[in-house]
């Protein structure tokens, strides 16, 4: 590993400015360290934000505000996310282990990088590591990665459990930085590879996450869903954040966003659209799911991911009605 500076941010103004050329910032280290030790990340000096005052989750069903150094254990089991935002809680626990949640922070797990295996390795060109030096993914192994919205120069996934359920439910990110506060909303904070694979979002550089803001919940029922190829500790091979609101037998409202298929967490737009205002059943939930999987572009060994997300979303909206 090479070495680098370390110091501990006292507050955000103090994080910002410490932020020069070459820092990163330092969450709980469960990604960017390991990263650091394959040589992927290199940075020269770490700006430490884990302890920084944003380790509370405020408000009370009508919204929540949630600090970006909440770890992810203690994110999912609050009680108000427990009660009120279900969907959350079981996404953050459908990720990693107990020891890494215990350290894993909100910032850093929105931030946290592809597991794509060529990014990875440093011995392998990788067009997101460096650009313009090839993507050996898409001749490759491929099986893992995206089948929407990726480009000729990168497949890789995205792979946060905890994005896609924010971005199902609508949730804004709170950003500080060099020209200011701001906010962002979840579904596009994270960037599609297009021809720039190097930046993993439209935060600009030095931007600090401070924390993550929650609508009402919505109404209807929700659910958060992963398959995986073991029970515990993997990524999504496809996983599904739906909400579904039915009345009278037709659907009121729906949102669905997709992990595992693309380099953000995908929200299914043509699909929510298709199912507004039609019957909520079985037929119903197949032509939405067939409508928004026609832009599906799989590559030959991860073809196998869009009957997977078919099938996921049915399912999952079939569930929600019964
Ligand atoms: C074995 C293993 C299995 C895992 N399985 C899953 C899984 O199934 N699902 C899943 O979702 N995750 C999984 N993870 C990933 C884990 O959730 C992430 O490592 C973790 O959430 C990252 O959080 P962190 O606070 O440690 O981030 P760090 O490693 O500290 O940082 C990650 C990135 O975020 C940046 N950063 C951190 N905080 C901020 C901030 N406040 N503002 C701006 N930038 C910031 C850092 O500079 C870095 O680029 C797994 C990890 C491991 C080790
Ligand atoms: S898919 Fe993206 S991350 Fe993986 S090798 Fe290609 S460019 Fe690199």
């Amino acid at each position: 590993m090479r070495p680098f500076a370390y110091a501990r941010a006292s507050d955000a103004r103090d994080a910002v400015e410490r932020f020069g050329p070459g820092a990163m910032y330092l969450g709980g280290g469960t990604n960017l360290v390991d990263l650091m030790r394959l040589g992927v990340a290199e940075p020269e000096s770490l700006v430490d934000v884990a302890r920084l005052p944003y380790d509370a989750i405020d408000g009370d069903g009508d919204g929540l505000r949630i600090g970006s150094a909440v770890r992810n254990s203690d994110l999912a089991a609050h009680p108000v996310v427990r009660e009120r935002y279900p969907m959350l809680a079981r996404a953050v626990l459908s990720g990693a282990s107990g020891q890494v949640r215990n350290m894993a922070t909100v910032g850093g797990n929105l931030l946290q990088r592809t597991r794509c295996p060529y990014f990875q390795d440093v011995s392998k060109p990788c067009n997101k590591r460096r650009p313009a030096s090839g993507c050996p993914a898409i001749e490759g192994d491929h099986s893992n990665l995206a089948v929407l919205g990726h480009s000729g120069q990168c497949v890789a996934t995205h792979p946060s459990d905890m994005a896609v359920a924010l971005a199902a439910l609508d949730a804004r990110v709170r950003v500080t930085g060099p020209d200011g506060d701001r906010t962002v909303p979840i579904p596009g904070l994270h960037r599609l590879p297009g021809d720039d694979p190097s930046r993993d979002t439209v935060l600009r550089p030095g931007e600090l996450i401070t924390g993550v803001d929650l609508p009402p919940p919505p109404a209807g029922a929700s659910k958060y869903r992963k398959v995986r190829e073991r029970a515990s500790f993997a990524f999504a091979l496809v996983s599904i954040a739906a909400v579904l609101e039915v009345a009278d037998g037709v659907v009121r409202d729906c949102r669905l966003a997709l992990g595992g298929v693309a380099h953000a967490p995908w929200r299914a737009e043509i699909a929510e659209a298709e199912l507004r205002g039609v019957r909520a059943g079985e037929e119903e939930f197949a032509r939405a799911a067939e409508a928004e999987l026609s832009r599906a572009r799989p590559l030959p060994r991860n073809a196998y991911k869009v009957p997977l997300a078919r099938n996921l979303i049915v399912r999952t909206l079939q569930e929600l009605v019964t």
